[in-house]
């Protein structure tokens, strides 16, 4: 049970993004609070492996390893104008995975994922499930900054793919999730939009690790009408982690 204050420290997280009284308004007609998901039991969504690993050792490679191998990765032709990989941050334990699409500016410049004012909004996103960013683990599809911000191309994100899939393997995460549209159709190989993919519980692989989909926090910084949708797979996350 939340104390009062551990209420008001979420309270303020909520506010931060941008959800003032949500919390306390509970559902006005059951529409959103009992919204029910469609569910996809484990191996009843086709092919939604992350990456095809190890076509080559990354698969069996120890932490250690693959941070050095990502660090001078030049698998694709990202690794021509990044300042440096981004590797990777959080515990080696996690039970979240947070898993984002490619390093910008303050990421290619601090080495880590998710700083500046999207980090800032994705940590009270997690604080106000609860998640100290030090518990989780959080990483990208790519490691590299494509130029000028852009999307990381296919055939970028394949030669990433083992990476990821490796951090994966190692965690070991009771539960991913996927921030944006170009993690999510990576991760579960499909040209979905997110919007179609909320809401909905997929499986890493033949795993039965659950992935749920949500907004990607550089968007909810553009379009900040959506953090209550972010705010409703939060909670469908945060109730599917309690009854793993
Ligand atoms: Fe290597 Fe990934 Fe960087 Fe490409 S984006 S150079 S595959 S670490």
């Amino acid at each position: 049970m939340m104390s009062a204050t551990d209420q008001d420290k979420r309270l303020h997280y909520l506010e931060s993004m941008g959800i003032q009284v949500w919390a306390h308004r509970g559902p006005k007609s059951g529409q959103d609070r009992n919204r029910q998901a469609p569910v996809a039991e484990p191996g009843a969504v086709e092919d939604n492996s992350a990456a095809t690993a190890g076509q080559d050792d990354i698969a069996g490679l120890e932490w250690e390893v693959l941070r050095e191998r990502v660090l001078s990765c030049t698998r694709c032709d990202l690794h021509k104008q990044r300042t440096q990989a981004v590797f990777g941050v959080g515990n080696h334990s996690a039970q979240w995975l947070i898993i984002g699409e490619a390093p910008g500016a303050d990421e290619d410049r601090q080495g880590e994922p998710f700083v500046g004012r999207a980090g800032k909004l994705l940590n009270n996103m997690l604080l106000a499930i609860g998640l100290r960013r030090a518990e989780v683990y959080i990483a990208n599809i790519v490691k590299c900054r494509p130029p000028n911000n852009r999307e990381p191309a296919p055939e970028e994100a394949q030669s990433c793919a083992p990476y990821l899939a490796r951090q994966i393997a190692l965690i070991k995460p009771k539960i991913i999730i996927a921030l944006g549209r170009v993690a999510a159709q990576n991760l579960l190989k499909t040209d979905s939009p997110v919007g179609s993919l909320r809401g909905k519980r997929f499986y890493y692989e033949q795993s039965d690790i659950p992935i749920i989909v949500t907004y990607h926090p550089a968007y909810l910084l553009r379009s900040p009408q959506e953090k209550r949708k972010a705010w409703q797979d939060l909670l469908a996350a945060q109730e599917l982690f309690s009854s793993l």
